[in-house]
């Protein structure tokens, strides 16, 4: 009989209650219901030869706010009757043994399209069929099920935006209910389960970073966060993506709600039906692929491009990507990651990326083409591999693609318009405040020279106490000849791609949002 059935609501994203399907289902008619999360080594086993601590995949940030987003899960279970219980190990085998150990006849958690989920979650239903235990896994960590999209499409993603919107319509509405209770766990758990660990007991060495992001993680975090978005409805329905200020870092210019959708403390369709709501209050809004609400289907666009894309996070091996003959060069590479490229624009970036785990759209779009098609002409998954462990909002399938567009490798083919990266941030930050702030060793360089420090007189260098080549490298590349040359070599590959295969695929020559 159901009413005795005991179940499992298993937590990997989607670290909130409200509009939770799988929560919604799994408490139902349960007698039992345990709540668990599971500290997956492949995302979070320590890596100490990385270049600052943490795990193989993650920097530090990312790993604190997650830690802070299971406790205010935690805390709102506890309210709710229940508590959130953490284990450690590979999810398979710790399903297996708590399966049987709880006598857990459903699991429940939420569908993951990117391919580790791909993968393990076949395993994981494999094991239940075998076991005899219902699984049930729904979509909603994104506005749509990539699967019916790419279905509508006739079996592949569509690669430009405007086709994708065509194809998407409305999405599917939150879950209306919220939950007031949850059945109790059984007698029968591990005191041990009831503690989340603090980073320091993560195996992570001496944890010296004393500061973390200021942004905190949480769903009660996040709702606060939409709320204070959704107070000014001007600002919500006049949003224009490219006119958002890339230098603004008191008051960002954006949300900043991607960290808290990238774990689900925030649901994507919570947030796109409070936007509608805004918007019907309105005159007057703006429109995708600009719109607020059009930021959220350029997550859904790369999702669908993602899911539907073998290979989708190479450039061996994945159909939509050109091929293009990039350097490999780690001095340089080190150099761009570590903020020591002599280009105070750049390096402020990094430093800001570093030390928030989050950094404006623009100053993405600064440093990804500099590395890549822009100046440096080093592989954009190098790139992607240095955003994937510092970012907090590191995300799959938004990364990776967003990396082939900035490095022209799909999506979006200029390869001749190049962001400088001395008059690219000076349009917006005149006075060099952002670098000033980021980068404290050029903050008393006179505001004519800052974003090219290198051309200010000795004896102005001397003035502001900061000597270019000792207390701040000279630049790695001259920009004017490195972009030309990128240039060039970008020509050439294309051409390449365009005579050896019939692969490459026509894209629409739009400008990113
Ligand atoms: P808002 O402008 O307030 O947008 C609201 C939400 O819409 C975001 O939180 C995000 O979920 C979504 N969104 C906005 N822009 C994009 C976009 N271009 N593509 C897809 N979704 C978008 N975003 C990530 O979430 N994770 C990543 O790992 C990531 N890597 C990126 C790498 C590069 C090289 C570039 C150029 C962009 C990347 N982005 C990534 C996209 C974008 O820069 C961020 O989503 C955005 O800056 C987050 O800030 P926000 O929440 O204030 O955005």
């Amino acid at each position: 009989p159901p009413s005795s059935m005991n179940s499992i609501i298993w937590f990997r994203k989607g670290l909130r209650i409200h509009d939770n399907p799988s929560l919604e289902y799994a408490r139902k008619d349960s007698k039992h219901l345990y709540p668990i999360f599971i500290l997956d080594p492949y995302y979070l086993k320590p890596d100490l030869s990385a270049f600052s601590t943490g795990s193989t995949r993650s920097g530090l940030n990312r790993i604190q706010f997650m830690l802070e987003s299971l406790h205010d899960l935690d805390s709102s279970f506890t309210k709710l009757g229940s508590r959130l219980l953490v284990l450690n190990g590979d999810p398979l085998q710790v399903l297996a043994r708590i399966c049987k150990e709880w006598d857990v006849k459903r699991l429940c958690f939420e569908y993951g399209t990117e391919p580790y989920y791909q993968t393990l979650d076949k395993q994981i239903k494999d094991y239940a069929s075998a076991a005899g235990i219902e699984v049930y896994s729904p979509v909603s960590h994104t506005l749509f099920n990539p699967a019916d999209i790419i279905q509508k499409n006739g079996g592949k993603p569509p690669l430009s935006y405007q086709s994708f919107l065509k194809l998407a319509g409305e999405p599917s509405l939150p879950v209306a209910s919220t939950v007031s209770s949850l059945p109790p766990l059984g007698n029968n758990v591990d005191y041990e389960m009831l503690g989340i660990p603090a980073i320091k007991e993560l195996g992570y060495g001496d944890v010296l970073q004393e500061e973390f992001s200021p942004f905190k993680g949480g769903e009660t975090e996040a709702l606060k966060r939409l709320k204070e978005v959704l107070k000014d409805e001007q600002w919500v329905s006049n949003f224009e993506k490219p006119k958002t200020d890339p230098s603004a870092f008191l008051k960002p210019a954006t949300t900043v709600l991607s960290p808290y959708l990238k774990f689900g403390c925030l649901s994507s369709r919570y947030f796109y039906q409070c936007l509608n709501d805004v918007y019907k209050n309105v005159k007057k809004h703006t429109s995708p692929p600009v719109s607020l609400m059009g930021q959220l289907l350029w997550r859904e666009f790369f999702y669908t491009a993602g899911f539907g894309t073998p290979n989708f996070d190479l450039m061996i091996g994945n159909r939509i990507c050109k091929q293009i003959p990039w350097n490999d060069d780690e001095a340089l590479l080190v150099a761009w990651r570590d903020a020591q490229t002599g280009y105070p624009w750049i390096d402020a970036i990094m430093v800001q990326l570093r030390k928030w785990g989050w950094i404006h759209h623009l100053a993405r779009h600064s440093v990804a083409c500099f590395l890549t098609r822009g100046d440096l002409f080093i592989h954009w998954e190098r790139g992607r591999d240095v955003f994937e462990r510092l970012l907090i909002d590191s995300d799959w399938a938004i990364n990776n693609g967003n990396w082939m567009w900035l490095s022209c490798s799909s999506f979006f083919y200029q390869y001749n318009r190049i962001y400088s990266p001395i008059s690219f941030g000076k349009k917006y930050d005149p006075k060099g405040n952002y670098i000033r702030h980021f980068l404290p060793v050029l903050k008393d360089m006179p505001a004519e020279y800052i974003y090219a420090p290198w051309t200010a007189p000795l004896a102005v260098q001397t003035k502001a106490n900061c000597i270019i080549g000792r207390d701040y490298p000279r630049p790695v590349v001259n920009h004017d000849i490195a972009s030309k040359e990128c240039k060039r070599k970008m020509g050439e590959a294309y051409a390449l791609n365009r005579q050896s295969n019939g692969l490459v695929i026509r894209g629409e020559h739009k400008k990113n949002s």
